[in-house]
């Protein structure tokens, strides 16, 4: 199931896009600012975002400039009006397309979809990417994880965990090290969001998640990466 994020202020108008998007099978997340919008999208997986340009504490531009620095996710601008969108050519802002409101609810689904599945159809491009370990590759400019060439779907923390396990010599991990160093903050008590992150990325990396033959536990002492 395809995730959408919303990053729209008006509450109603982001209510009434989930709805439609949601009737169409879609996951959806909203932000109501441009802060938390940002926050989302980089922490989140969506596969496609929805950014409104005039948006409380950090402008569409702004969160789109700064996604675009970690993310190459698809991302369609909701416009509202005419100089909007000349700025969105003008700035060559990395959005992928843009709507302008008002929109119907039809021309947003079909946009949404184009967008999804064009980004489906692009090939990856072993030529950029670099072997990481069994059958992983990375691409750096993009920050994606590829198994046997295609990209896995992994949040920005997701591709931080085996990022960080690539850059460091071969060895246990401790929760604590990885908190500190790819969550960014120390040891506040509660280890257990590293659990969390481990096991779904285990889940993604891994055929059989139940039997890694990757991402390992060190019982009682961490996490290593069988290369
Ligand atoms: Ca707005």
């Amino acid at each position: 199931m395809s995730k959408i994020l919303i990053i729209e202020d008006e509450k109603a108008i982001a209510d009434i896009i989930a709805f439609n998007l949601k009737k169409e099978g879609f996951e959806v997340s909203e932000a109501y600012d441009g802060e938390s919008g940002l926050a989302a999208a980089l922490d989140g997986d969506a596969d496609l975002i929805l950014l409104d340009v005039m948006l409380p504490l950090m402008d569409g531009f702004e969160v789109l400039r700064r996604l675009r620095t970690r993310s190459s996710v698809p991302v369609i601008m909701v416009t509202a009006r005419e100089e909007e969108q000349d700025k969105i050519f003008g700035l060559d802002s990395g959005a992928d397309d843009y709507i302008t409101k008002p929109f119907s609810m039809k021309e947003l689904i079909a946009r949404v979809r184009a967008n999804i599945r064009r980004r489906a159809e692009e090939p990856a491009s072993p030529a950029r990417s670099v072997p990481a370990f069994g059958p992983f590759s990375l691409d750096e400019d993009l920050r994606q994880l590829l198994k046997n060439g295609k990209p896995l779907e992994l949040s920005q923390r997701e591709y931080d965990i085996v990022a960080y396990f690539l850059s460091i010599p071969p060895r246990v991990v401790s929760r604590e090290e990885l908190m500190k160093n790819v969550w960014g903050y120390d040891y506040y008590g509660d280890l257990r969001a590293v659990d969390v992150a481990m096991r779904r990325l285990r889940e993604k990396l891994e055929d059989d998640p139940a039997n890694p033959k990757y991402l390992m536990t060190k019982r009682g002492s961490g996490y290593y990466l069988q290369k």
